[in-house]
């Protein structure tokens, strides 16, 4: 099938440019100013009283600067025109706003896109690149967000797995994913969605939101908390918590603490009914079984059948698609308020599975389904580009998978 693509490759000195079209500063590696964004309404109100705001302006300020960079979706300290020329000129001495580079920026023939983001090091290790996903659908714009570079839990069925965890993402990194794909798609008051994409007709561009993308968020609880309690704020990026969702592999300790801490919806990556072939899949489940994972859904905080949790289940040709799978699965889930989302596997170069053939799925399908679970089978997005679920890994670690393939080739070509 010819596969349609248009990837826009933009200079990675030139500044990324906003869909508005206007010249956005990117992270400079060594600004030794204090980033704004990712930080909670406390700890912004801190650094304003730090940066010498009077403390009986402090609550206004924060307020007004909040609005600015989540609901307006500013980047710079002049576009704050109800604060006074002067202050603009302070804050902006001792705080960046500035987005991360955009390095690559592709578009699937569906319509999926994809962000390559650098980041520099700011403190946190190294200078980091990770990839966000937008896939828009009638009625809903959902963006896929990283939590970790890399990722230590090897999943086998998984192309980020493959790929060793360099760090964990910071609160800022994570929120400026999200910034960073609304500039885009022109999702802001007054934006203005670049020409020919694909976003919903109705309402915002991104309106839901998935801890989906590189990393375990449950390894990275802190930041993800914060950043997740910023993206849900009303005055702000104002996603509410029923259309922001954690999926975690199934860090059992860290279950209860997501619901009473992050209050979000829950998803997890199931993908097998027995131990002995999760084991395989998600090797996390030889600390937390099946038996332990369930219980944690079970007790998780706000469950009900309003709030169900979402079983992300990947159909692998011959190794957990049969009939008696997914009657297991259905008899695995009993007295769980539960949906089950069946993913045709996306494969990636040097993949060990196939995916499902499409019968297989449907009677799969059906019978979860005649067991009175919603499971839709998520049609592959963005195969084209490497954007489906289980296929995000950072283009500096392809390049090196793709140069030890070549040194290989190399070898065996010399008989060496
Ligand atoms: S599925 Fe998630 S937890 Fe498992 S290796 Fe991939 S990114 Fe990590």
């Amino acid at each position: 099938m010819a596969i349609a693509l248009d990837i826009a490759r933009l200079n990675p000195n030139a500044p990324p440019v906003a869909a508005t079209g206007a010249a956005v500063a990117a992270m400079p590696d060594e600004d030794p100013r204090l980033p704004l964004i990712g930080l909670t309404r406390e700890q912004l109100g801190a650094a304003l009283l730090e940066a010498g705001i009077p403390p009986r302006q402090v609550n206004m300020r924060e307020n007004q600067i909040w609005q600015w960079l989540y609901h307006r979706g500013v980047t710079s300290f002049d576009a704050m025109t109800n604060i006074a020329k002067d202050l603009r000129a302070q804050l902006a001495e001792r705080f960046t706003l500035a987005r991360p580079e955009i390095v690559a920026e592709q578009v699937s023939s569906d319509g999926t896109r994809k962000w390559l983001m650098r980041f520099p090091a700011r403190g946190a290790g190294k200078p980091v690149e990770v990839e966000t996903v937008y896939i828009p659908e009638e009625g809903r714009g959902t963006l896929c967000v990283s939590s970790q570079v890399g990722c230590t839990l090897t999943c086998s069925f998984c192309h980020t797995g493959t790929q060793t965890l360099v760090r964990n993402l910071t609160a800022e990194e994570i929120v400026a994913q999200i910034l960073v794909a609304r500039d885009r798609l022109g999702d802001h008051p007054g934006g203005a969605a670049p020409e020919g994409a694909a976003i919903p007709t109705e309402g915002r561009a991104v309106s839901n939101i998935v801890m989906m993308g590189m990393g375990e968020p449950l390894y990275n609880f802190d930041n993800v908390k914060a950043a997740l309690t910023v993206v849900a704020d009303g005055e702000g990026v104002a996603v509410s918590r029923r259309r922001i969702t954690l999926s975690t592999s199934g860090v059992v300790p860290m279950i209860e603490r997501a619901g009473a801490e992050i209050g979000v919806m829950l998803a997890i990556s199931l993908h097998a009914v027995r131990d002995d072939l999760r084991d395989e899949l998600v090797p996390l489940n030889r600390k937390y079984p099946i038996a332990e994972l369930l219980e944690a859904c079970r007790n998780y905080p706000g469950v009900s059948n309003a709030r169900r949790i979402t079983f992300e289940y990947v159909m692998l040709k011959g190794v957990n698609d049969s009939p008696a799978d997914a009657k297991a699965l259905v008899k695995l889930l009993r007295g769980i308020p539960a949906k089950i989302n069946l993913i045709p596997f996306n494969p990636w170069p040097g993949s060990p599975y196939e995916c499902s053939d499409w019968e297989t799925i449907e009677t799969f399908s059906d019978i979860v389904n005649r067991a009175g679970y919603a499971s839709p089978i998520r049609t592959p997005r963005g195969r084209d580009i490497l954007a489906a679920c289980g296929q995000l890994k950072s283009e500096t670690q392809r390049m090196r998978a793709r140069e030890r393939m070549a040194l290989g080739a190399m070898v065996a070509g010399t008989g060496e």
